[in-house]
């Protein structure tokens, strides 16, 4: 028994023309496999304007949100409109499409009379995940209407979370339960679920999302409690690159990529990925194949079990933003370790954190980097959330606290590669170091510079890369 997981993202189902796409991956792949699960993203883009809404809703600017609406109404329509559909389809999708907005507005409506200073993550759950269910039922009713069997599936029925609202953790065991009832008998009777990303649900049903880019980390649990044979990750670029090409223009793809690797370059900034869904993977050895659904021959990035290179050797380069804090004083890192730890719940929902501690007789450091599942706004709403704790104790923690960017090497054995970190080093010349370390997988190399060197950094690091091809 084969199965296949498909995940497409928010650029591979954001334009009609992607979305044939869609229905030409799935219909080339019906036949080869026993068994097919979907996992979409929203359209492109479409989160990022449910969580303006949210925000809006809560300065009760009603005429924004509404605006929003109507602008996500008009291009999901026009959407459809270019899609190979019978009528009775169209209009029940418009129907459709119409109620899931009208239960957005109903959110929005709940957080405006409901004001608060800080817009709670509860809310904006509610308010954001109407972009998946639209999605996942456009993409349905494509395939549907191509004679294959298929329904939409709503994330928040079958992912079981706790109540980490915006970045919440899945309940393998529960979630276990409804998979088993719900789409493994889909999948035995040839019946091939879209299933909505990033949404899952508390035990009492509350809707929570994942953290942004989560549809990865949907499709990744469900590979894993599908015990499926391969995940496919279908996007908008040609696969996992040596470089964010936004900041590189030479940045080109990586053919392999171990499970380690490819979780430290999530976790260090490659939005590509989530950096939790390796976890469930790696422990089947469950293949990851990232590929391109322009150009669906060519065959992207495969994540596997060890490559195994003879040589230690750079693949990627990663830069991320980051919080430094600072203090005149060595002495114990215990408490304020501690209050980081605590606040990161508190306002991020994150139990982790990735720290570049160093000290000296009269000085500490310490580097935390805020993995970018949590939103652009991360780091801000960190930085003013430790301020905040800190002025509570003014004697006891004169840590200053700074931004710094942490720029990432990323390949195998760079434990065993002295001349590597060396020239990683070199390279840098006159760039301040802030803080460094090997990454404890010793995947990943990571250096704290200040902010504004980052891209300089990044294109001087990318540049050792390139040249030992
Ligand atoms: N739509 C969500 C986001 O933009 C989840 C995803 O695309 O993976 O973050
Ligand atoms: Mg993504």
């Amino acid at each position: 028994m084969s199965t296949l997981v498909m995940k497409y993202g928010g650029s591979s189902v954001g334009t009609a023309a992607a979305l044939r796409q869609v229905l030409g991956t799935v219909a080339n792949e019906t036949s080869k496999w026993d068994q097919i699960l979907v996992v979409v993203s929203a359209l492109d883009g479409v989160t990022d304007m449910l969580f303006e809404a949210a925000q809006l809703a809560r300065i009760a600017n009603q005429r924004g949100y509404r605006r929003i609406a109507a602008n996500l109404r008009s291009r999901h329509l026009a959407i459809i409109d270019q899609l190979p559909l019978e009528r009775p389809d169209r209009h029940t999708l418009q129907a459709e499409i119409d109620r899931l907005l009208s239960d957005m507005l109903d959110q929005c409506r709940s957080i405006a009379t409901n004001l608060n200073e800080e817009l709670s993550p509860a809310y904006s759950d509610a308010v954001v995940a109407a972009g998946e269910r639209l999605s996942a039922r456009i993409v349905a009713a494509l395939l549907r209407q191509h004679e294959i069997r298929c329904a939409a599936v709503d994330g928040a029925d079958i992912m079981v979370t706790d109540d980490a609202y915006g970045n919440a953790h899945p309940d393998l065991a529960l979630t276990r339960q409804r998979v088993e009832a719900t789409l493994l008998p889909m999948l035995r009777s040839d019946m091939i679920p879209v299933v909505t990303g990033f949404i899952g649900a508390t035990p009492a049903g509350e809707t929570t999302t994942l953290g942004r880019g989560g549809t990865d980390y949907t499709a990744s649990v469900l590979s894993a409690l599908v015990d499926a044979d391969e995940l496919w990750i279908w996007t908008g670029v040609d696969g996992m690159m040596s470089a964010d090409p936004q900041e590189v223009a030479n940045a080109k793809v990586i053919p392999r990529l171990s499970y380690d690797e490819a979780a430290d370059l999530a976790y260090f900034g490659a939005r590509l990925l989530h950096s939790r869904m390796i976890a469930p993977l790696a422990e089947r050895k469950l293949p990851i194949r990232i590929k391109n659904i322009s150009l669906p021959q060519q065959t992207g990035t495969l994540v596997s079990t060890e490559p195994n290179e003879s040589e230690p050797a750079l693949k990627a380069v990663t830069s991320i933003h980051g919080l430094s804090l600072r203090r005149p004083a060595s002495g114990s890192l215990a408490g304020v370790t501690r209050l980081v730890g605590n606040t990161l719940f508190k306002t991020l929902g994150m139990r982790t954190e990735v720290m570049i501690a160093s000290q000296s007789a009269t000085s500490s450091f310490i580097c935390l980097v805020i993995p970018t599942s949590i939103g652009i706004d991360g780091v801000d709403r960190l930085q003013r959330a430790l301020e905040a704790k800190m002025a509570e104790y003014p004697e006891k923690m004169p840590w200053e606290i700074g931004t710094v960017a942490l720029v990432t090497a990323i390949g195998s054995d760079l434990h065993r590669a002295a001349r590597l970190q060396a020239q990683l080093l070199d390279c840098l010349e006159e760039i301040e170091i802030l803080g460094l370390a090997l990454g404890a997988s010793n995947c990943s190399f990571s250096l704290a510079v200040p902010a504004k060197e980052a891209r300089s950094a990044l294109r001087r690091i990318h540049g050792l890369i390139v040249k030992s091809d």
